[in-house]
């Protein structure tokens, strides 16, 4: 059964083009990079020319751009090595209450080894207040790091403010950019980002590569200790076909017209209104205007969102009960905690993610299929929608 696809949040198909790149990386950048021989050249060429291409959609310097192997990866490299390396300058880090739980359980495991974290609240909508974000920044804090848009509730950080004040006090600022890199525009210098997280396969590349990119005034920090691979500062024979991948799934994003973001927005906006708008019992949970074009994170309320995604998948209509990584877990989200008490609302989340390849007819499928679904579980629930 083909089935409509609007969990991208939790990964994405691999692409014909994107697949193509892999094919070719796989039958000519076999050889090891290190090797001193034809094959090694080419797969060192081949990753020059990826970093080369990736830095200059990022607005970075290749040489400050690293290949990992994923998002959670990046985040461990950038606060883990970041902190320890800057430890005479002080112990304590600033984050977002709704990171990822690549970050929040890098930074328990930090608190454990004698680090001091300030988790910040956030207002309802997800977003971060710039006045409580100065007010948690103290002498002794060495960096911040706050998500660029939310995996669960997608909204959009204010970036460029809070690391304008992360700067005016001396503090490094880092941003998980899993959700956002190749979704929404990013500059890294421009927005004052020293340290940035992403990884491929929210992008349609395969799982297994991610980037962190570091500016010069992180340091000379190491997360793997092996080989001279990435200039010493993460060892390990290079992923060349992941790497590769990358590129492609980068120069697909910066070759579709922008037109393709409207689409998306014009597409979630529309599930949105159609099954929101003048229903009491859902509502959008995140930012209405300051969030990802393709997430739509809505709640029905007297609904059990989990028993919601389950008849969707039934009726072959991919969705998630929150984000991928909690999905199965029984806990209530961390993320929809920190925007409201109302338990009914955080119980009854359902998050479609859409992406370039999301069509029109899927959409109004799914509207009706939602309704159905409201339908059912809410006589079972008493709850008419
Ligand atoms: N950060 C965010 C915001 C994410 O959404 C995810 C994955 O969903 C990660 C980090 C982890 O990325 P990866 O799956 O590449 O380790």
């Amino acid at each position: 059964m083909a089935c409509i696809y609007l969990d991208n949040a939790a990964t994405t198909r691999v692409t014909e083009e994107i697949r193509e790149a892999i094919d070719r990386a796989l039958d000519e950048n076999w050889g090891n990079p290190s090797s001193l021989h034809e094959p090694g050249y080419r797969s060192a060429e081949a990753i020059a020319e990826a970093r080369e291409e990736i830095a200059c959609f990022l607005g970075v310097c290749p040489n400050d751009l690293y290949f990992t192997s994923c998002g959670t990866e990046s985040d461990n490299w950038a606060l883990v090595s970041t902190m320890e390396a800057h430890e005479e300058r002080g112990r304590h880090l600033v984050v977002s209450s709704i990171e990822h739980p690549a970050v929040l359980n890098t930074c328990a495991y930090l608190e454990k080894r004698g680090f001091e974290v300030t988790y910040l609240p956030v207002d309802s909508y997800g977003l971060v207040s710039p006045d409580l974000f100065e007010s948690a920044l103290r002498p002794d804090t060495v960096m911040a790091s706050v998500m660029f848009a939310n995996n669960e509730v997608g909204t959009i950080e204010p970036i460029e403010t809070l690391s304008g004040i992360a700067h005016a006090h001396g503090v490094l600022f880092h941003t998980d950019a899993v959700q956002a890199f190749g979704h929404v525009s990013i500059a890294c210098p421009a927005m004052g980002i020293d340290l940035l997280s992403a990884s491929g396969h929210k992008l349609h590349a395969p799982k297994g590569i991610g980037l962190l990119y570091a500016a010069p005034c992180v340091g000379n920090t190491c997360f793997m200790h092996g080989g001279q691979q990435e200039r010493g500062r993460r060892g390990g024979t290079e992923n060349t076909v992941g790497i590769a991948a990358l590129a492609a799934a980068v120069r697909r994003a910066s070759d579709s017209p922008v037109s393709t973001a409207t689409r998306i927005t014009n597409l979630r906006n529309r599930l949105v209104e159609e099954l929101v708008d003048g229903e009491p019992h859902a509502t959008l949970n995140g930012h209405p205007r300051l969030r990802l074009p393709g997430n739509a994170n809505l709640s029905f309320s007297g609904i059990d969102g989990i028993a919601m995604v389950e008849l969707l998948a039934s009726k072959g209509i991919c969705a998630s009960s929150g984000s991928a990584c909690s999905s199965r877990e029984q806990r209530p989200s961390h993320v929809l905690s920190a925007l409201t008490d109302d338990l009914d609302r955080i119980h009854g989340a359902v998050r479609f993610s859409l992406g370039d390849e999301t069509t029109e007819a899927e959409i109004e499928t799914t509207i009706r299929e939602v309704r159905h679904a409201a339908n059912i579980l809410g006589q079972m629930g008493l709850v008419a929608f």
